[in-house]
């Protein structure tokens, strides 16, 4: 395997420092070597797929920040992103967004063995994104599947279920930054290699949201895509010119 891992070994992953949060630079097929080996290491880790909407979030919730601070791996996750990284000279290579990492991890899992488990999203959506997946690959490891709308004396129970299956990769489809504080909670309880926040992705598989047609997502119009089918996302588009306010004059010093 390439020059990446031998970063991963020594602890140094290049990254850009945007809005005090340090965000890696590096495409989707980096990411999933630095996952495998993860995985092969068995050492509890989070990765953080981020937006603009997260960093805005960070400024105003120092438990989000400093989980974002602390995480193994954050990736650009968003047109905005990679708008900022380039404004600061150093561009990512790619978006790496958690939608996309679901589905090439359930595709490494078909090719691999890597055992997955789901949590997140209303009853019944996890299950279907998972049959959804399975169909395109047949032999992917889904070892649990919960939904995200547990009561906290149901959590127990949902803990054990989680550590019995053992899976390589949990992934938490709870909402930013509820299922990065959820994680961050029971990280070292679970013992699971990698857990990463795929916040509406199981929406997505299921079908229940459709997902931007891939020119509004290269012309990084995504979030208005979002605005139309969803008009609750108000807050989290009005966190936009926020974010692009902040990195300017971040940038400008
Ligand atoms: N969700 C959940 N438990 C909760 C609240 C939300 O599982 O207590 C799920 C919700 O059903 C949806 C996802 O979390 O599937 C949040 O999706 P959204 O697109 O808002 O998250 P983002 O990707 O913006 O973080």
């Amino acid at each position: 395997m390439g020059s990446v891992l031998t970063e991963v070994e020594r602890g140094r992953l290049p990254a850009v420092s945007i809005l005090g949060v340090r965000v890696h630079r590096m495409g989707m097929e980096d990411v999933l070597r630095c996952i495998e080996q993860w995985i092969a290491e068995r050492i509890p880790r989070m990765v953080i797929t981020a937006d603009a909407n997260a960093l805005v979030l960070a400024q105003q919730d120092s438990e989000f920040r400093t989980l974002l601070q602390a995480a193994d791996l954050v990736t650009p996750d968003g047109a905005g992103l990679l708008w900022a990284a380039r404004r600061l000279k150093q561009p990512f290579p790619e978006r790496v967004p958690g939608v996309e990492l679901v589905a090439q991890l359930v595709r490494l899992s078909h090719e691999r063995g890597y055992r997955l488990y789901f949590v997140g999203a209303a009853p019944g959506v996890a299950q279907r994104a998972a049959q959804a997946l399975q169909q395109l690959f047949p032999n992917a490891h889904i070892v649990g599947i919960d939904h995200g709308y547990f009561h906290p004396d149901e959590e127990p129970v949902l803990l054990r279920r989680i550590t019995a299956a053992s899976p390589d990769v949990l992934l938490v489809g709870m909402g930013m930054p509820r299922q990065e504080k959820w994680i961050a909670r029971y990280k070292a309880q679970l013992g699971v290699p990698v857990s990463i926040g795929v916040g509406g992705s199981f929406d997505v598989y299921a079908g229940v949201v459709r997902r931007a047609p891939r020119w509004m997502q290269r012309s990084g119009l995504e979030w208005l895509w979002r605005l139309l089918h969803d008009p609750r996302k108000i807050t989290k588009v009005r966190n936009l010119p926020r974010f692009v306010w902040l990195v300017w004059r971040e940038s400008r010093c």
